[in-house]
């Protein structure tokens, strides 16, 4: 039997090893990955060249916000359509996005909801994790209904007291015990809501001539209030038995904490974004610093080299973009007030450039880490190993021919986000993606979208298996 599709004559990077290998494609599955025949090229459907390409898994970005609304005309600029075709851009095939439960509203009905957003204008495959706002112990039967339609995650938020999505120690502790049964991961964003409202007090109380700009937002959140948070919930997780993951680390000493735990062989992992490892807080401290403006806040070199360190060092097993667009316009709302810029920055699209550009291609990691990273890695925290994150046989052929040798300069304007403004403008990115195929069908090209559009799926996750329980 002929095949659909070989990418030919490329360095097939895995996690492990890198060799030069064929990649055969047959009903949107991988079928073989090795060397192939002249004839067999011949009988192919399509023979991709790949020579002098880097061939890898398609991207899973388990960390996303399209279609999100924080308030009154504050609609992220991307929805579900413009956002996955961003993603399959930049060689992002699969990602997790959130539910986006309103208040009291039970986890299984708020998945429902999203997916009646979702499910009819994804580019790429995708998956949700379920946001927990508040907590009623008879939620644990909806919980094990996600489990069973794939949705083996939920989300819960140190911090936002005021908007009422905080989960305390409480909730948390009570939430761990349950997902711990169900072998549900529990994503947490840990900032201490107590000392973020000292900071901004203090900030806000400074003289008007010392007052400062978008700054104000790094001042209000300095680091430790992600490490005290990120400290405390490792503990709950400990103590609980559950499966914890720390999304969106900005800082050293979060990711550090992180590796300690992993070391000590407990259940833990973590995140961080491009925008954590590639930008600085200096960018807020401009006239339209505000842009920059996201949560947690961009941080100086110390927290960016201890990332990129602890990203090096294995202690995160992801790199995820928490893509979440705002316009010029919406973000100019702001009206000087730090703590009214609506936050979140694009990334989707060139999360990859822009890992690509200051890992391998500055010899800073080796390639196979950082394919690992935004592949395996977050696939196998998810439960979409071996579907997704790996090119072996049996496997969703998601394939990105990586070109190294190319370079471009970001602009907004080239870029398929809705997002008219981009944190990266002006950079110099390596490395392009020539062909990203969503099971064997070409949706990007030259890092443009060219897909037919609407081939994305909803990919049901498996859960992890509970780990031992502690409840010490
Ligand atoms: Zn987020």
């Amino acid at each position: 039997m002929s095949y659909d599709l070989i990418v030919a004559g490329g360095m097939v990077i895995t996690a492990r090893k890198s060799a030069r290998r064929d990649v055969c494609v047959r009903g949107g599955r991988i079928a073989r990955v090795g060397k192939t025949t002249k004839r067999s090229r011949a009988w192919a459907k399509r023979v991709v060249d790949a020579s002098g390409c880097l061939v890898f898994p398609g991207a899973v970005d388990s960390h996303v916000h399209l279609a999100l609304s924080i308030g009154p005309g504050m609609r992220t600029a991307d929805d579900f359509d413009t956002g996955t075709q961003a993603a399959a851009a930049g060689g992002v095939t699969t990602i997790i996005d959130y539910t986006t439960p309103k208040p009291g509203q039970r986890p299984l009905s708020a998945f429902r909801d999203r997916r009646k957003e979702a499910d009819w204008q994804v580019h790429t495959d995708y998956s949700l994790h379920n946001v927990l706002i508040g907590w009623d112990p008879s939620w644990r039967e909806d919980l094990k209904s996600l489990v069973k339609q794939g949705t083996p995650s939920v989300k819960l938020f140190t911090i936002y007291a005021d908007r009422g999505w905080q989960a305390d120690d409480g909730m948390m502790y009570q939430v761990m015990e349950t997902c711990r049964d169900l072998g549900i991961v529990v994503c947490v964003h840990a900032e201490n809501d107590s000392l973020i409202k000292l900071h901004t007090s203090r900030t806000l109380k400074l003289p008007r001539d010392r007052r400062p700009n978008a700054l104000g937002l790094a001042l209000a959140r300095p680091p430790l209030v992600e490490a005290e948070a990120a400290a405390r919930t490792i503990l709950l997780a400990e103590s609980t038995g559950a499966r914890l993951h720390l999304v969106h680390l900005s800082t050293r000493r979060a990711a550090e904490l992180v590796g300690k735990a992993r070391r000590m062989g407990l259940p833990v992992s973590g995140e961080t974004c491009p925008q954590y490892l590639a930008l600085s807080q200096k960018l807020l401290d401009q006239e339209d610093g505000n842009l920059w403006g996201c949560c947690p806040p961009l941080r100086g070199s110390d927290d960016r080299d201890g990332l990129g360190k602890a990203v090096k060092q294995g202690f995160l097993s992801a790199v995820t973009t928490d893509h979440c667009t705002f316009t010029r316009k919406q973000k100019n709302t702001w009206g000087g007030d730090f703590l009214k810029i609506p936050y979140g920055l694009p990334g989707l699209e060139t999360s990859l450039a822009v890992t690509y550009t200051l890992g391998p291609a500055r010899g800073n990691i080796p390639v196979n880490h950082w394919v690992k990273i935004h592949t395996e890695g977050p696939a196998r925290l998810f439960g979409l190993y071996p579907q997704k994150g790996v090119l072996q046989r049996g496997s969703d052929a998601d394939i990105v021919v990586w070109d190294p040798q190319a370079s471009r300069s970001i602009r907004a304007e080239d870029l398929q986000t809705k997002c008219d403004w981009n944190p990266y403008a002006g950079m110099q990115l390596s490395g392009i993606a020539r062909h990203v195929f969503l099971r064997g069908i070409e949706v990007a090209k030259d890092s443009r979208f060219i897909g037919p559009g609407g081939e994305g799926r909803f990919v049901p996750r498996l859960a992890s298996k509970a780990p031992k329980g502690r409840n010490t």
